[in-house]
């Protein structure tokens, strides 16, 4: 097992890891880190939870502390994120990590003035982390001069492709310096994706990981069979349980999410909705909000939800079935992160039936039915509260033929006992 230090990081960036209790690398730090030290370039192949963020963060960080001050200069180091949120967080873990140094980053991304923005970029720069229209329409104006970038990072280059970024990014890096060290991570390798990696990177070291567990072995899941018009009132019913500390709940629309947050607040419950018909602000607030826990569930549509990574969520609430199942692994995967507990409940009317069947295909599992408590009106059989406790490490369990009951029993507060 290997530390920090082993892997050659400098003293200052390991005092922020420990402050921010990292205790070991994750595997694709112990595997990039080095390599990058030594000046490779990098195709790395790992989802969000690996740790990748660290991985390419924590040398640039170094290799930028380890060069002159840039005052009122071009960035060295770009680092390229498809979402606005994703390049907030992005930016977020560089200051943590480079807390202990004195390094000036900053974060671009549209929808937003831009004067503050291009206030940062005169100031001089060590690293900015950018979102690929924005920087385009800056470089355009004038405001954004690359010609000094020497490291440079696409993070979540398959969803750059999704997303129709990949002609922004190829002028972008049309416009870089040809000598540099790049980086480029994907979670998967489409044919695009591994040309783009062939004309940006140089003899690059290969590190492929796979997440700590898939989502769908690390997180505990559970199906309700229930009708449309009982929802809300089921969702209020688990919401009783103070164990549901940090929630998030999928809706398939936008308006879907509108109401479902709405229902939430008449009920006394804290949430927020997040959804493309926001404005960046009113999206950055709710996820302001739920991070520091001010409001205890967010209600967000899947494109929204893209790309977020919130410590701590407990619980996932499919409130609609997603049609196409990879979206239901999406979705679990925003709890349970980084060996930390967590547990996914689907809400499926008849007319999901089929989703759920396909989300079973695709994950090679049945999900275990739970019954709705009684008060929610779900049939005479029903007794059982509730969400199952996100404490415990989720277990890893094979395929199981679906259940009427829960199997566990105890260690339940009496208050959650239903009916
Ligand atoms: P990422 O895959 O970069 O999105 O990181 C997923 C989560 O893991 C983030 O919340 C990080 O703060 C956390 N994380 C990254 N590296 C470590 C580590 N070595 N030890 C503990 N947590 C980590």
């Amino acid at each position: 097992m290997s530390t920090f230090f082993d892997l050659g990081v400098a003293e200052p960036i390991r005092r922020a890891l420990t402050a921010s209790s990292y205790q070991e690398p994750t595997p694709i730090q112990s595997r990039a880190i080095p390599l990058l030290l030594e000046g490779r370039d990098l195709l790395g192949i790992a989802q969000t939870g690996t740790g990748k963020t660290a991985a390419f963060a924590l040398p640039i960080l170094q290799r930028l502390a380890e060069q002159a001050p840039r005052r009122g200069r071009g960035p060295a180091a770009l680092v390229l994120t498809p979402t606005r949120e994703l390049a907030v967080q992005v930016a977020a873990a560089f200051k943590t990590y480079g807390r202990y140094l004195n390094l000036r980053g900053a974060v671009l991304y549209g929808g937003v003035g831009q004067v503050p923005q291009v206030r940062a970029l005169r100031s001089g720069l060590d690293y900015l982390v950018a979102t690929p229209g924005r920087l385009l329409d800056l470089m355009e104006q004038g405001h954004a001069q690359l010609g000094q970038v020497s490291l440079l990072v696409l993070d979540e280059a398959d969803r750059m492709l999704d997303m129709g970024f990949i002609r922004d990014i190829r002028r972008i890096l049309a416009a870089l310096p040809r000598k540099r060290q790049s980086m480029l991570l994907s979670a998967t390798m489409p044919a695009e994706i591994a040309r783009l990696a062939n004309s940006m990177l140089d003899n690059p070291a290969r590190v492929e990981v796979a997440p700590t567990g898939t989502a769908v072995e690390r997180v505990d899941q559970r199906v309700f069979h229930i009708a449309t018009a009982r929802k809300r009132a089921l969702l209020s019913e688990l919401l009783r349980d103070p164990d549901m500390r940090r929630v998030i709940v999928f809706t398939r629309t936008k308006h879907g999410a509108n109401r479902v947050a709405a229902q939430l607040a008449e009920t006394g419950v804290s949430a927020a909705a997040i959804h493309g018909n926001k404005s960046q602000a009113a999206r950055q607030n709710a996820l302001d909000d739920f991070r520091s826990g001010r409001s205890r569930v967010l209600v967000a549509t899947d494109i929204a939800a893209r790309g977020i990574d919130v410590e701590g969520v407990t619980h996932i609430v499919n409130y609609e079935l997603p049609n196409v199942p990879e979206t239901y692994v999406h979705r679990i995967g925003r709890t349970a992160r980084a060996g930390a507990a967590g547990s996914a409940l689907s809400f499926c009317d008849t007319a999901e039936r089929p989703y759920l069947r396909d989300i079973e295909t695709l994950v090679r599992r049945s999900i275990e039915v739970i019954e709705a408590p009684r008060t929610v009106g779900s049939g005479p059989r029903a007794a059982h509260p509730i969400a199952p406790k996100a404490e415990t490490k989720a277990p890893v369990r094979p395929a199981q033929p679906k259940r009427r009951r829960r199997p566990r029993s105890g260690g339940r507060p009496a208050s959650q006992a239903a009916a």
